[in-house]
């Protein structure tokens, strides 16, 4: 019994190093996070400018919001 909850566990750990890693492949080129200093990147819609990590990629632009990518570049 033990053994089957052992497998559970690790096939969940599996399953979750997995996703965080696909989660990482949408947003372009994530730097290896010993960068301290993060690259600030211009919203494509209004202009701001925000960490990168914090950005909205979509289609070669960033976004500060999930509503500006969706009103898209202006
Ligand atoms: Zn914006």
């Amino acid at each position: 019994m033990i053994k089957i909850l052992l497998l559970i566990v690790i096939g969940f750990t599996v399953w979750a190093v997995i996703r965080a890693y696909q989660r990482s492949l949408d947003k372009p080129s994530a730097p290896a996070r010993e960068n301290t200093v993060e690259d600030m990147v211009k919203c494509a819609h209004c202009g701001v400018n925000l960490p990168r990590s914090e950005a909205i990629y979509s289609s070669g632009d960033f976004f500060c919001t999930p509503e500006h990518k969706q009103l898209g570049k202006k």
